[in-house]
């Protein structure tokens, strides 16, 4: 085994290195601007781009003209949220979403609330789901767009995403997903999901950091909107900027190789996932499983381990590489949001990690986590005064 072990997926995943090896030659000898239509060097780019596109439209189930790329997924919720409001600020001002969206959808809203837009949180279940029917009595006349992601970056629960896009369609609203941990990981239909904007990341299907997708819907309806980046209108004037080539070219393998062992994948995750969860169950008392037990992405448990904080854990297990709450938060060393929400109260907060299972874990290491975490929560529980009364009260 090699050390340090890396056990944090849905933070970011390791490039795979058949992406890296069709991405090499765009980074060096077919360096051209897939703008520039007048020497090969530029046509050789665009054609590069223009494969990527089908490749990645096609696993989604969309058309290439459907797809725009950015820089990720925090960009392509930006343009997605913005761009819908300022295009539609005449027909109304109501947004609706859920408090446990990333960051990434949930600064933006605030971002629209200081500027006159109204924004509805809808309140999710003790797993973090959202109720359709909840949706279906929030949205009304003034409603211009409902944003809900399909999977959830720290506990994994999966929403109806089917379910609450018949509901949009129905009602005659827009809806945005966050598709980031979804894509790659379960299969994603816009169509079937009637979805009509999705944002997704690169990185979190094992391709490069820096690039990542909007589908934008366009036809049934055709959806429009605002572009938040002006320059030399690219990407049909909706997002300028010079091309990443070498990323697009890795996203759409990437994308590529997702199609092809998806399946097969997720069979695997899901057994090292469940063998992690009810070990540590087992093992361990006063421990437990956040989210949905059973509608949650493959790779992803996140337990709280009761009278044990979450930073003096990762400290504890240096050689393993886990997080507690989502990436953007730690930084921040508030507690999880995405916890609290789902009414766990800060303990249970304080003392959640994340394991995010991948495609490169080996059950010999998915093994060797599983008793370091029980030995390490064994001895800190021991150094712990809070667990001391607990047990002292218990026998009295
Ligand atoms: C990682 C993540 C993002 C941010 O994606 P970037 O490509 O890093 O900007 C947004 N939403 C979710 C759900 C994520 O997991």
């Amino acid at each position: 085994m090699k050390f340090p072990i890396y056990i944090d997926n849905n933070s970011t995943t390791p490039i795979d290195p058949k992406v890296l090896e069709v991405m090499m030659p765009y980074l060096t000898d077919k360096f051209g601007n897939a703008a520039s239509k007048s020497h090969r060097f530029g046509i050789e780019a665009e054609a590069a781009v223009e494969h990527s596109r089908e490749q990645i439209a096609k696993f989604i189930n969309s058309e290439p003209g459907e797809i725009i790329f950015t820089s990720g997924a925090t960009e392509s919720n930006n343009l997605a949220l913005k761009g819908i409001a300022e295009m539609y600020s005449k027909k109304g001002n109501l947004i609706i979403t859920s408090p446990t969206e990333h960051k990434a959808i949930l600064d933006p809203c605030k971002y629209l609330e200081k500027h006159g837009f109204e924004v509805a949180y809808l309140k999710v279940d003790e797993y973090g789901s959202v109720n359709p029917e909840d949706l279906r009595n929030a949205i009304n006349d003034k409603t211009i767009l409902v944003s809900l992601m399909i999977a959830n970056n720290e506990i994994g629960t999966i929403n109806d995403i089917k379910e609450i896009g018949k509901i949009c369609k129905e009602k005659e609203v827009l809806f945005h997903t966050d598709g980031t941990q979804a894509v790659g990981k379960i299969p994603v239909n816009v169509n079937d999901m009637h979805i009509d904007l999705m944002s997704f990341s690169a990185h979190k299907l094992y391709g490069p950091k820096g690039i990542g997708a909007l589908f934008i819907r366009s036809k049934n309806p055709r959806v429009r909107l605002v572009e938040q980046i002006n320059g030399g209108g690219h990407e049909k004037g909706i997002r300028s900027g010079t091309l990443n080539v070498p990323g697009i070219v890795g996203f759409g393998k990437a994308c590529s190789i997702c199609s092809e062992i998806m399946e097969d994948e997720s069979k695997r995750l899901v057994f090292h996932r469940d063998r992690m969860i009810n070990r540590l169950l087992e093992n361990i008392d006063h421990c437990y499983l956040n989210g949905h037990p059973q509608k949650r992405i493959p790779g992803n448990l996140n337990m709280s381990f009761q009278f044990v904080d979450s930073e003096g854990l990762m400290m504890e297990v240096k050689e393993i590489a886990v997080s507690s709450g989502s990436a953007c938060t730690s930084a921040t060393l508030e507690t999880s949001y995405v916890i609290k929400a789902i009414g766990k109260g800060e303990e249970f907060a304080r003392s959640s990690i994340r394991f995010g299972l991948g495609r490169f874990n080996t059950l010999e290491e998915v093994d060797y986590v599983i008793d370091r975490i029980t030995i390490a929560v064994n001895k800190l529980r021991k150094q712990s005064p809070l667990y001391e009364l607990f047990l002292e009260d218990r026998k009295s």
